[in-house]
C-alpha cells in the first residue's frame, strides 16, 4: 500500500546515484533495513544539505511506492557525529560496524536491540572516549570494543555463541575449545572440529557480552584474536555471513 511514513534511521551506506540523486542503506528504528532514494540531494542547494552521508542519525519521512526503493521526502539531523569523522580509527570502526549491520541484519522488521546498539556504538565512537583508551590503549575505536559490538549484535540478530556449557554435550567443566559449527564453546571430550580456545578469551566473550559495550574488557591482541574467530566462525555457520576483520 503506497504511503508516507517517519522513521528515525542511521545512515550506513550512501551511493552516488544518477545526476544528483542518492541511495541510501538505511538501519531504522520501525522498520529494520529500509533503501531509499534521495533525489536532487547531490545538487548545491539541495534542502537535504550534506546530511544524507554515513553514520548520520536522522528524522526522516518516507514515501513508500510500488517501487524497491522508498523516496525521502524530509530529513533532520538527530546525531551528526562530526567528532567520528575527524579520527581516523573511528571512522574505519564506524564504517565496519555498519557493514556488520548491513551483511547480519538484511530483514525489514524492527530490531529496537539492534539499532540501540548501532545508536550506542557511533555515539562511543563519536566522544572522548573514542581514542582516549584504557588498558589496551585504544579506546572505543579499538578491537575490543569492535568484538564487544560484533558479539551483541550476534545477540540481538539471534546468533549468540554458547558460552556457559558445552554446545555439544551440555558439559559445564573443562571447556576448552570453540566450535562454530556447534554454536559456542565445546569440552574436551566433544573438541572434533573447534579450535583451542583460552580461558581468556572464553572470560573475554563473557565479559564483553555481559558489559555494556563502553565497558568493553580489554584483553591481549591473542586473545581478542581468538573471540573473533569464535564470533566469525559462528556467524559463518549459523547466519551464513562473512564479516570483514574487525581490526
Ligand atoms: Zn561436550
Amino acid at each position: 500500500m503506497p504511503g508516507t511514513y517517519k522513521t528515525e534511521a542511521i545512515v550506513l551506506r550512501s551511493i552516488r546515484y544518477g545526476e544528483a540523486d542518492r541511495v541510501l542503506h538505511l538501519y531504522s528504528t520501525t522498520r529494520g533495513r529500509v533503501n531509499a532514494i534521495a533525489k536532487g540531494s547531490r545538487r548545491p542547494r539541495s534542502r537535504f544539505g550534506g546530511r544524507l552521508e554515513p553514520f548520520f542519525r536522522l528524522d526522516l519521512v518516507l514515501y513508500e511506492g510500488r517501487g524497491e526503493l522508498a523516496t525521502v521526502t524530509a530529513a533532520s539531523t538527530v546525531a551528526a557525529h562530526a567528532g567520528l569523522r575527524s579520527s581516523g580509527p573511528a571512522l574505519m570502526a564506524a564504517a565496519r560496524g555498519c557493514d556488520a549491520v548491513l551483511r547480519l541484519l538484511d530483514s525489514a522488521e524492527a530490531n529496537p536491540p539492534a539499532y540501540n546498539l548501532l545508536c550506542r556504538y557511533l555515539a562511543l565512537l563519536d566522544g572522548d572516549e573514542s581514542v582516549l583508551g584504557d588498558g589496551a590503549g585504544d579506546g572505543a575505536a579499538g578491537m575490543a570494543t569492535a568484538l564487544a559490538f560484533r558479539l551483541k549484535l550476534a545477540l540481538a540478530a539471534g546468533f549468540s555463541p554458547e558460552l556457559a556449557s558445552c554446545a555439544r554435550c551440555g558439559e559445564a567443566d573443562g571447556l576448552s575449545g570453540f566450535s562454530g559449527a556447534a554454536g559456542g564453546v565445546v569440552c574436551a571430550a566433544c573438541e572434533r572440529g573447534a579450535f583451542e580456545l583460552s580461558g581468556d578469551a572464553h572470560r573475554f566473550l563473557v565479559e564483553a557480552l555481559g558489559q555494556p559495550l563502553a565497558a568493553a574488557p580489554s584483553a591481549s591482541e591473542y586473545t581478542l584474536r581468538q573471540a573473533e574467530r569464535a564470533i566469525s566462525e559462528t556467524l559463518e555457520h549459523h547466519a551464513h555471513v562473512r564479516l570483514r576483520a574487525a581490526a
